[in-house]
Order: C-alpha cells, then structure tokens, then sequence
C-alpha cells in the first residue's frame, strides 16, 4: 500500500491515565455549562430475590452495590455535570440493566473509564459492566464479551460552524483531525486513503476543546457522540452528517461470564418491549438529533 506522508505524521499527544479508573470526575463538556438538567432521568422497578449463576453477580451482591463503567464527558450519552449527576442514554440503559438485576438506585456506582482503558478494566473486574459507545467488534471479543447491540451509531465528523472544505471523509487529506486513543473511529480515519494528520488523545472533550481553539479541524468518532456537542454549542459547532463506519453500541462485561450476559441481554429486550428505551431515547439522544429507530430483538447470542 502507498503510504502517503500526511497519512502517517500522527500527533500522539497521549492522556493515557495510567490506572483503569481515569477520573472524568466532573469534567463538564468543553467548558460549557452542560443542559444536563434538561436530560430525562427514569426509574425502573426493581427486581427482587435475583439469582443468576454469573460470578460477576454474585460478588455485586456481597458487595451490596453494582459498579458501572461509563463515560463523563459525552452530553446526552453519558455526562457527569459539576453536582455529580450522571444523565445520557446509556446511563439510563444501565440502570435499567442494573433494576433487573436487583440493584436499587442507591446501590449502582458508576465509575468514569474512558475508550483506552476499556477493556482493562472489564477484564480486571474494576467494573461490573460497561455502558459507553462500545463498539462490539471481534477484536474486542477477544476480550471481553457483549450483549448488544442496543443500537449503532456510525463515524462521522465534528468541524467547526464556519467550516466548508471538510464535507465528508474524502474530505479531510492534509487536515488535522483529532480523536480518541483506543477508539474505532482513530483506527479507521488513520487509514492511508484518507490522509488525514491525526491528533490522538485521552477524551473526546479534549479534542473539542482543540477544535474550538483552532489546533485541529475536525474531530472524529460516532454521530451520536458529536451530535451531542453540536447541540451544546450549535452557534460554534456542526456535524458533517456522512457516517463512515457501523458502530454496534454493546454493553461490555467479563468475557467468560455467559449468565452475565444472558441477563444483561433479557434485561435489555424486556426494556425495548416496556417502551423504556424509547421512552429514554427520545429524552436523551433524541434531544440532540438523533433519530430513533428501535433495535431488533431479540438480541443476538453468540
Ligand atoms: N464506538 C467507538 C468505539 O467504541 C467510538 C466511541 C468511543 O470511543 O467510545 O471505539
């Protein structure tokens, strides 16, 4: 393959936290005042006496809580806003998962692991599940397992509102995009054929930042993602709108786990069928442009 120049000059400006648990803590979205207040939060009926032969569980249940990985600093998706409260669609798709499992609100705790440190994690039993724009794809089969997909997103671009060479990923050759250090969207926009100049960080709301700064041109990961930053900064920020990629979301979890993720994966159908989901998709990500289309079910095992 012919390698051109700009293809290969990466900027690796890594934020690599060097523990699983990277605090996003209350990270906010690229300095914005977050509209997270304006995002539904649902409660779920708690399910009570579970018993499911899945390890993962039945430590959880000693424990008395379940432990969460998710994203902080992706409004509407998974946020953390400056009091601590998380809101997003996959927030609310994993406490509906947590409801079924039998853990009460009080009892779920999330913990901020962003794309790089994912598998980790999970494998290490840092986090009991995983809801956060994770693609399920066979590489990170190999680690981990998924139930999904609960929906697909797909890799677009983020410029600036006065943008107008980058129209679409043909777009971008000679031009400094930046995204996210163990993400698919990175992979793919470092192919040769788009010759793009990358900028590769930790999180997705450091990449906004240097796109509102003027140090790139473009940021790059799912439409559902950027969607939510256009909508927080619609006077300075727009989506390209040509997805490049599929982008299956899975709820991540300890690969060998089966009973795990057979409940998780019920969990999920019976929430499809209750109108739940729907009822927080359009409260979330529906909020930011994203048009609702319900997943098929049941889920696929594997
Ligand atoms: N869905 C993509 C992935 O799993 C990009 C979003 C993310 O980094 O979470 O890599």
């Amino acid at each position: 393959m012919r390698m051109r120049k700009t293809a290969t000059a990466a900027t690796v400006v890594l934020a690599l936290a060097a523990t699983a648990t990277a605090c996003g803590g209350k990270s906010g979205s690229a300095g914005d005042k977050p509209k997270s207040e304006k995002v539904f939060s649902g409660d779920y009926k708690v399910a009570k006496d579970v018993k499911i032969d899945s390890p993962t569980l039945k430590k959880a249940q000693q424990r008395g809580k379940i432990i969460i990985g998710a994203k902080a600093d992706q409004p509407f998706l998974g946020f953390q806003d400056s009091d601590g409260k998380r809101t997003g669609f996959d927030i609310e798709i994993a406490k509906m998962v947590a409801a079924d499992l039998g853990f009460s609100p009080k009892q779920v705790e999330f913990k901020t692991v962003d794309s790089n440190v994912r598998e980790t994690s999970i494998s290490k039993g840092q986090v009991d599940y995983y809801v956060g724009t994770y693609t399920i794809n066979d590489e990170r089969k190999k680690q981990v397992g998924f139930a999904g997909p609960y929906m697909t997103a797909g890799a677009d671009l983020l410029v600036r509102k006065d943008e107008k060479a980058i129209t679409g990923p043909d777009k971008v050759k000679g031009k400094k995009v930046c995204s996210i250090v163990g993400s698919t969207p990175l992979q793919e926009i470092k192919k040769a054929k788009y010759g793009a100049e990358t900028t590769e960080l930790g999180k997705y709301s450091d990449c906004v930042k240097s796109l509102l700064d003027g140090q790139v041109d473009a940021v790059t990961t799912d439409d559902a993602i950027l969607k939510g930053y256009a909508a927080e900064r619609p006077s300075k920020l727009k989506v390209v709108g040509k997805p490049f990629t599929e982008e299956p979301y899975g709820i991540g979890m300890n690969k060998n786990d089966k009973a795990l993720r057979e409940a998780i994966s019920k969990a999920v159908e019976a929430h499809i069928k209750n109108g739940d989901y729907k009822k927080a998709y359009e409260g979330t990500l529906g909020k930011s442009g994203s048009a609702y289309e319900e997943p098929k079910t049941p889920l696929p095992r594997y």
